[in-house]
């Protein structure tokens, strides 16, 4: 059977990837904690990206802003009038729902019911309602298709409302000089009112690029779905800065890069793909998601935008400060320098939670394993090497006679080059399924072999084969599979 959310879920939870924010208290909607597991497992993520986005190219540099911002910041990027989603009301369960996402889930029912043109059109209905900002026409939609609240039963809707998703608090403690300040929603405002900081002090020519990673927030309505919409999460966002005109030969390349990233971390191609965004956001000139199948669908993991000037030309116009570039190169149509301009940009912006999750799904295998009554179900973490939390386990096969001494020196002598543990309770066999079930992608069995002869078993995660090897290779071995 397929695999469900709720395996995913449960597995994550019992071997310590991520658990319910406060959990002792019940947990608090749509905000998770990772465990020991899941932070090994995301700062792998974190730190590929890292090396893929700004090591392998000369041009892109990073930096760490913080996560409050001048409030005209979130004025000049337009979410403080814009950056909002309709939400309805059942009077009947109290239930709030997103207004756009029930007539989707309306369109997919269509078009899984084979009628691909109504739900086209009830799709195209919608992003003309909304797009005219009619949101009594939205809630006229939603009761004309007969849509009812899974919950109560009823079609008893309340109106439609926009719903700012920004969080907002003060800064200042008295009362009267504090002043409203929001969490960020994104990450990449951080990067722009840098722009001019970063290309100056680093001599940065354009095309070049400023990567970031870090926390933001978003008063999510409907947050289901695990970590894939979360209230506070982690964004991985990269602004590249280039001539205007050349924004779409970048903004294919940077498609086509960040595809090879998701599937050299393992995600299969036909769990991946693109989608083209008709409708676009009021910053974009062309927008694509990848999308990676997920238990529950193909759904956006990351964004690639070509955000035109829009964000640097309102910063300068609300902060009266120039966001220029003189660009000195040679134009060969007039022969001269291109001179001052406000960069295009080409943005992408991939969520690390979403990521860890896609990563998460794809990895988690159950297999049926042996012949007649020695069947059994085995469970396991097939996750790329470089990304398993823990690298190798090894294992004294008994704990006497210098086993443990000898594993331990073992530990020891790789630690320093990746996460390594030292396993001797229960017997072996369930030691190797623990490892199995967190991922782990090497075993290390010292035995009485090795006492004579410095050589260890191997056993691979994934196919269980075992092989004997001299410690003396150990090192090298490892760093190969585990480096990417
Ligand atoms: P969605 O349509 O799913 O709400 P979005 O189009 O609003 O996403 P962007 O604003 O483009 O998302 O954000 C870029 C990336 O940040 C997304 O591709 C996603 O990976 C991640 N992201 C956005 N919102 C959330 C959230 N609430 N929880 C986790 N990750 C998120």
């Amino acid at each position: 059977p397929a695999t469900s959310l709720q395996d995913i879920i449960a597995h994550a939870k019992e071997y310590g990837f991520v658990f319910p924010s406060s959990e002792i208290y019940d947990g608090l909607q749509a905000v998770y904690d990772y465990g020991q597991n899941g932070v090994e497992l995301k700062n792998n993520l974190k730190t590929l990206w890292w090396k893929a986005m700004t090591q392998l190219h000369d041009n892109v540099v990073g930096i760490d802003a913080s996560i409050f911002m001048h409030p005209l910041t979130w004025k000049a990027s337009g979410h403080v009038d814009s950056f909002n989603d309709p939400m309805i009301d059942n009077r009947d369960s109290k239930k709030r729902y997103r207004a756009d996402q029930l007539l989707e889930l309306k369109a997919e029912e269509y078009a899984n019911a084979g009628d691909e043109a109504r739900s086209t059109a009830l799709l195209q209905e919608m992003g003309r309602l909304l797009g005219e900002n009619d949101l009594e026409g939205v809630r006229n939609l939603i009761i004309a298709e007969g849509i009812k609240d899974p919950v109560s039963g009823t079609d008893n809707w309340t109106e439609v409302r926009q719903f700012n998703l920004m969080f907002s608090t003060q800064v200042g403690s008295l009362a009267e000089d504090a002043s409203l300040i929001y969490l960020r929603p994104e990450t990449a405002q951080g990067i722009f009112v840098n722009f001019l900081n970063v290309q100056k002090t680093g001599r940065m020519k354009v095309p070049f690029g400023i990567a970031q990673i870090g926390k933001a927030f978003r008063n999510e309505i409907v947050a289901r779905q695990f970590t894939f919409r979360m209230r506070e999460f982690e964004q991985m966002e990269m602004q590249f800065f280039v001539r205007p005109g050349t924004e779409m030969e970048w903004y294919e390349r940077w498609r086509d890069t960040r595809m090879k990233f998701h599937q050299a971390l393992g995600l299969p191609a036909e769990k991946l793909k693109f989608h083209i965004h008709e409708k676009l956001a009021h910053y974009a000139n062309a927008a694509v998601d990848i999308e990676y199948q997920f238990p529950f669908g193909f759904r956006e993991m990351e964004g690639i935008h070509s955000r035109t000037d829009f964000d640097l030309k309102s910063h300068q116009e609300l902060s009266r400060k120039k966001q220029q570039y003189f660009d000195n190169d040679v134009d060969p149509a007039t022969g001269k320098p291109y001179g001052n301009y406000i960069p295009y940009v080409v943005e992408t912006s991939v969520g690390a939670d979403r990521l860890f999750l896609a990563v998460f799904c794809n990895a988690f295998t159950k297999e049926t394993v042996g012949e007649g009554a020695d069947q059994k179900e085995r469970t396991y973490l097939k996750l790329h090497p470089a990304l398993a939390p823990i690298k190798a386990a090894v294992f004294p096969l008994v704990r006497k006679d210098g086993l443990p001494e000898k594993a331990e020196q073992i530990v020891k002598s790789l630690r320093s080059e990746f996460r390594v543990i030292y396993e001797e309770r229960d017997a072996i066999g369930k030691r190797y399924t623990r490892q199995d079930l967190i991922g782990t992608p090497f075993c290390i069995a010292v035995d009485y072999q090795t006492l004579e002869d410095d050589t260890v078993t191997i056993r691979y995660r994934d196919t269980t084969e075992q092989i004997r090897v001299p410690i003396s290779e150990l090192k090298a071995r490892i760093s190969q599979e585990v480096s990417m």
